[in-house]
């Protein structure tokens, strides 16, 4: 047996050394499923798999960067080279870059990003004289995305009097036409949408056969990380692809399916067996990542939902501390307890920055977190918020670099025309896309041709376009003898974008021109890395390739150490020893959106369940009493997911407060009450109740909903007065015992208790079962 499989188990062995044919890993949490991937296509590789062979699909870009450094560290990094792996949109942007023209595209093709497409189809609704309060571009953008994701064709769409009747009910009967006049648009500036890759990606191997067999041939074998999260596109692709070969392993779980909201279909799981041929299902069962309080925790939640695989997770690893819950009172407040809590961490254990991690549900809840972080003089870094290319100043260089690679491109063209200004004003603008659309033209190849149509624009104006076409022009022939960093330095300085920020002077403007020079410096980075790629040259299009597709998680951030923020979307995957999960109240977590349905407050489970497994050592869950949302204080109430967890995994920091408020409506005292009555019952404001008993006022209010309610109900929990050192004590899940110590006061009174099975756990009593024997 080869010596780098050792650092696998014997279920994770399975896997990596299964023959040809279709494979499944369905298993939870960090029980090492991205691991058998790795390990699977290092070992492929070292029983002479050529590399050129092997198609990986992951998550994120910067999940395949890590693999492919650790199969080069197994199998040696020249090797290595030749593998195509990175997310779907990466791979097939690149399959796409070769086959472009098959499908009618330059093959320096645009990427737009989402902020492309939004405005290219809000300018679309203002141009098709439509109520932009009726047809919200965001809304607009979204439904096109999804009818792509779901292959829907503008053609198809017409077809469908479904999809056609849907919008029309919507009193948007028009979307259609949005829909083709948007397709339109971005054929003719030669630009795709992120959706388009998979989409295009499937019309590419549909229509044409013989490139279909091509790259079924060339990838022999194919895997796929966090499967769960596939869409409908991304899924035929993968089976179109390895129709041939069926070396297909697909790893993933089913619990951790969070993206359905934007297509992701469970069933490409569920069905697997049924779309390949003798397929071998594995499952790993052995969590590495987290304590066993974690892990528990972890399951005690998922355990609610009732549509899931059945599966075990288990760990080795230590109890572990318990979970930490925390209440505060306001946002700020909350952010000032993370800060504090991640700097006691730091100073005691005497740890990094980049051990911490503070996930959230929404971006807007990073605000207050941010401030109490910066308090504290605690460096953090956000990812997934605006990324660094889109910034304002950042876009307008990008602009320009993409005009270099395709003058087509709209977005790119409308942009940065007349920044810095060259007097072409919005009336100028109208005109040539008038032409542009009349010719069924780009906006650039109108304004080569000026000459050639009578636009009715002024000789002065004229030049002014002519003179922009020259110098788009002349850009690309340097572009062709420069690297990517050359050129990007060479159109920063001569579109006078640079000076443009220098004149500025405000410290605004010294910023921005501080984000170009970072720019200018990545490039420099990128072009010495891709010496080492093969193939590669360093040119613009490898660089704009690369930018496209790049989210702030792919940065490289190793030489600097700070805190994590970022929602639990995108925390997929990745792990981190201390975890805060903040904003633990509903209307938040659950999402307010996400509770209308059964199987949308069960994504919103599986979410917390993913923001859970993340951690590694410790876990901290906070909410707050009111919070700043859209603008105003609001009264926030503890999310129905505290509940959940199992208590005795839980500890509370903060223990006084409504939260125990809810558990009390939710105890079984109630018998089958409409508990949602009860929750309708907000504690009195004031001092917080004491203990779990509800004060007079809502015990009236309780007795109203549920008569046979007379008598006052005591605190459940109230701690046994027999209970001392010594005592003998029977749990209702750990069994029998003998009290060690007794410590804290009231709420927070613990007792250390040795279990006749062995273990020594610290319980609260106020939350532990206890009988005294
Ligand atoms: P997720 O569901 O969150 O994506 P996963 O199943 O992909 O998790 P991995 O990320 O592969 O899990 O592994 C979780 C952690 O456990 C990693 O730090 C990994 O290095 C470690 N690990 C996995 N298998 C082993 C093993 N056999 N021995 C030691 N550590 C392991
Ligand atoms: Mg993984």
């Amino acid at each position: 047996m080869e010596k780098y499989l050792k650092v696998l188990n014997e279920a994770q062995k399975a896997p990596v050394l299964h023959k040809d044919g279709a494979l499944m890993v369905i298993a939870g949490a960090g029980s090492g499923k991205t691991r058998v991937l790795t390990y699977r296509i290092a070992y492929l590789m070292d029983q002479g798999v050529d590399s050129f062979n092997i198609l990986a699909l992951t998550f994120t870009n910067k999940a395949a960067r890590e693999m492919k450094k650790r199969i080069s560290e197994i199998v040696g990094s020249s090797e290595a080279k030749n593998l195509w792996m990175g997310t779907f949109h990466s791979v097939f942007a690149k399959l796409l870059r070769f086959e472009a023209d098959k499908l009618g595209y330059p093959s320096n093709f645009t990427i737009y990003d989402t902020q492309d497409s939004q405005r290219l189809i809000a300018s679309i609704i203002k141009e098709m004289g439509l109520d932009k309060d009726i047809y919200k571009y965001k809304q607009v953008q979204n439904r096109i995305s999804s009818y792509k994701n779901s292959l829907i064709t503008v053609k198809a769409y017409f077809n469908n009097p479904d999809l056609v009747e849907a919008d029309a009910m919507a009193k948007r009967p028009r979307t259609g036409e949005i829909y083709k006049n948007y397709v339109d648009r971005c054929f003719k500036a030669g630009a795709m949408d992120f959706d388009d890759l998979l989409l295009k990606t499937n019309e590419l191997l549909t229509r044409f056969p013989e490139v279909l067999m091509k790259y079924q041939n060339r990838f022999k074998y194919i895997l796929v990380d966090e499967y769960q999260d596939t869409n409908h596109s991304q899924y035929l692709i993968v089976k179109a692809l390895s129709d041939r070969f069926q070396n297909i392993c697909v790893v993933g779980d089913d619990a951790q399916s969070i993206y359905s909201f934007r297509g992701a279909n469970i069933n490409n799981i569920l069905n697997f067996q049924k779309d390949y041929e003798n397929v071998a299902m594995y499952r790993l069962e052995q969590n590495y990542r987290s304590t066993k309080n974690i892990v528990n925790a972890a399951n005690s939640i998922i355990a609610k939902n009732t549509k899931q695989l059945e599966k075990v997770v288990w760990t080795a690893n230590d109890d572990g501390a318990l979970i930490k819950l925390h209440r505060s009172t306001t946002d700020a407040e909350e952010g000032r307890f993370v800060a504090e809590s991640i700097f006691e961490h730091r100073m005691q254990e005497q740890l990094l920055n980049g051990s911490f991690a503070v996930l959230y549900r929404t971006n807007s809840q990073s605000r207050s977190i941010e401030d109490g972080l910066r308090k504290r003089d605690i460096p953090y870094r956000i990812y997934g918020g605006l990324s660094f290319y889109q910034r304002k100043e950042i876009k307008d260089v990008l602009s320009y670099l993409r005009l270099v690679l395709n003058p087509k491109d709209e977005e790119a063209l409308k942009r940065v025309i007349n920044f810095p200004a060259r007097g072409i004003g919005q009336s100028t603008m109208d005109k040539l896309l008038v032409a542009a659309n009349h010719y069924g033209r780009s906006i650039f190849e109108v304004m080569e041709n000026l000459d050639k149509i009578d636009l009715k624009i002024n000789s002065g104006t004229r030049r002014k376009l002519e003179d922009f076409v020259t110098m788009i022009k002349s850009f690309q022939i340097t572009n062709e003898s420069y690297d990517a960093f050359a050129i990007a330095e060479h159109v920063a300085k001569k579109t006078g974008l640079l000076l443009e920020f220098k004149k500025d002077g405000t410290p605004e403007g010294i910023a921005k021109m501080e984000n170009i020079e970072e720019l200018l410096n990545g490039m420099k980075d990128f072009v010495e890395g891709q010496k080492e790629v093969a193939d590669a040259t360093g040119n613009l299009g490898e660089f704009m390739e690369d930018v496209a597709l790049a989210t702030d998680l792919d940065k490289d951030t190793a030489d600097e150490d700070r805190v994590a923020l970022m929602t639990v979307h995108m925390a997929k995957g990745l792990e981190f020893p201390y975890v805060y999960i903040v904003g633990m109240e509903e209307d938040l977590f659950p999402s307010a959106m996400s509770m209308n349905t059964r199987s949308e407050l069960e994504e919103e489970r599986r979410l917390f369940y993913v923001a859970l497994t993340r951690a590694e050592k410790q876990a901290y869950l906070t909410y707050t009493q009111s919070r700043y949302r859209w603008g105003k204080l609001v009264d926030a109430e503890p999310s129905r997911f505290l509940e959940e967890i199992d208590e005795q995994y839980v500890e509370n920091l903060t223990p006084v407060d409504n939260y125990r408020y809810k558990s009390f409506i939710n105890s079984d005292i109630f018998g089958d009450v409409d508990k949602s009555k009860l929750r309708q019952i907000k504690p009195q404001a004031g001092p917080p109740p004491t203990s779990h008993k509800p004060n007079e006022n809502q015990l009236r209010k309780l007795r109203k909903l549920k008569p046979e309610l007379a008598t006052p109900v005591g605190n459940t929990n109230e701690v046994d007065p027999n209970l001392g050192e010594g005592s003998l004590v029977n749990h209702t899940r750990f069994g029998r015992g003998t009290v060690l110590k007794i410590e804290g006061i009231g709420n927070d009174k613990k007792a250390e208790i040795k279990f006749d099975k062995g273990d020594i756990k610290k319980l609260l009593l106020r939350f532990a079962k206890l009988e005294v024997l």
